[in-house]
């Protein structure tokens, strides 16, 4: 393909043609590995065959590269200058395809995650995997309710406690 791009953007290309294992989904996994956190990968029977597949959270995470699934506003995005038609049809293309992917897995009972590569970059990387690890468990939470038992009277009552005596 005759198109110029900037070597950055030629970087991410190939490092998105050399397939599954990109790093910044490697990041996401290791995380989670090391959370206790157990998972599939690249599921093939499922739509879009996500990263990875939690199946005891019932949750798909897609670790998208901001280019090629035109992450707007931000700046690891950009149109290429030259063949913006060609380039403007592949990203809404890409675009429509992963909203396809994400409705029919949230139509099939899946929570649909979305990690953008430029939130794992260094600065961020940290508070993104918390917050992931978080978002997981509240899923888990939502969907097996377990009621804990407080093994005292309720909280409210004891603001009614004497005080200590006043005079
Ligand atoms: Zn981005």
């Amino acid at each position: 393909m005759a198109d110029k791009m900037t070597p950055e953007q030629r970087h991410r290309c190939m490092s998105h043609i050399k397939g599954k294992d990109t790093k910044p989904e490697l990041m996401v996994r290791r995380w989670l590995w090391r959370q206790g956190y157990r998972y599939r990968v690249n599921v093939k029977s499922l739509p879009g065959r996500p990263d990875i597949v939690l199946p005891r959270y019932s949750t798909v995470i897609f670790v998208n590269g901001c280019f090629w699934h035109a992450h707007e506003n931000c700046n690891k995005y950009r149109m290429p200058q030259s063949n913006h038609d060609f380039w403007a049809a592949k990203f809404k293309r890409n675009k429509e395809r992963d909203e396809r992917n994400y409705k029919l897995l949230h139509n099939q009972g899946w929570y649909v995650l979305v990690v953008w590569e430029c939130q794992l970059e260094k600065s961020t990387r940290r508070a993104t995997l918390i917050s992931l690890s978080r978002r997981l468990s509240q899923i888990y939470l939502d969907t097996h309710k377990v009621n804990l038992v407080t093994p005292y009277p309720n909280d409210d009552d004891s603001h009614h406690m004497p005080l200590a005596a006043e005079p």
